[in-house]
């Protein structure tokens, strides 16, 4: 079976490329994501180029986080290609993103009990603060993160793990191409 082609989306948009191992079950992924632990993980073959200009990294590599975005789950970091240049901006700070997550969801619901539910304005206020805030980060981290974009940089590497599956997040094109090519008997899909 040929490995499956990237497709092609507007700049800034992801692509997903999903590595497994042959004995990946949805059981295990069940069991171990519900318990903790470790397992095994598909670590990727990332190629030679930066992950995020496709330049030359000279030899540089950067420790990565493998996220689990269910949070039980923990795997080792790996190594990731990236030039000196790329350093600040090609991994997207997921822990960040989760707690922004977090934020947004606790932000709203404790202004609504403040103001309406308790009567404790003061309360109200810090829900209101605590999500204007966290919207206003996440513009910003959007927009720097789109800014970088144009200039032939793909910022916002993740890379979320389950147990025996590893997918490769990214909105660098190319670095998909190479993704999908240096791993091509575990592919399982790409999108
Ligand atoms: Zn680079
Ligand atoms: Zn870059």
């Amino acid at each position: 079976m040929p490995p499956p082609t990237v497709p092609r989306k507007p700049l800034g948009k992801f692509y997903a490329v999903v590595l497994r191992t042959p004995d990946f079950s949805h059981g295990n992924v069940a069991r171990k994501g519900g318990l903790g632990g470790k397992d095994v993980v598909p670590v990727p073959e990332f190629g030679a180029l930066c992950v995020c200009c496709d330049g030359d990294v000279m030899g540089r590599t950067q420790r990565v986080e493998l996220t689990d975005p269910g949070g039980h789950f923990r795997a080792d970091p790996v190594d990731v290609p990236i030039c000196a240049g790329c350093a600040e901006h090609a991994v997207e700070r997921t822990g960040a993103s989760i707690m922004a997550g977090a934020a947004l969801c606790v932000g709203g619901p404790v202004a609504v009990l403040g103001f309406f539910f308790y009567d404790l304005p003061a309360v109200g206020v810090a829900g209101l603060v605590i999500t204007a805030a966290t919207v206003a980060w996440l513009l910003r981290s959007k927009r720097a993160r789109l800014a970088h974009t144009r200039g032939g940089h793909h910022p916002g590497l993740s890379l979320l793990v389950a147990p025996r599956q590893c997918v490769v997040r990214t909105p660098n094109r190319a670095f998909a191409e190479r993704v999908v090519a240096a791993n091509a008997d575990r592919v399982f899909r790409v999108k």
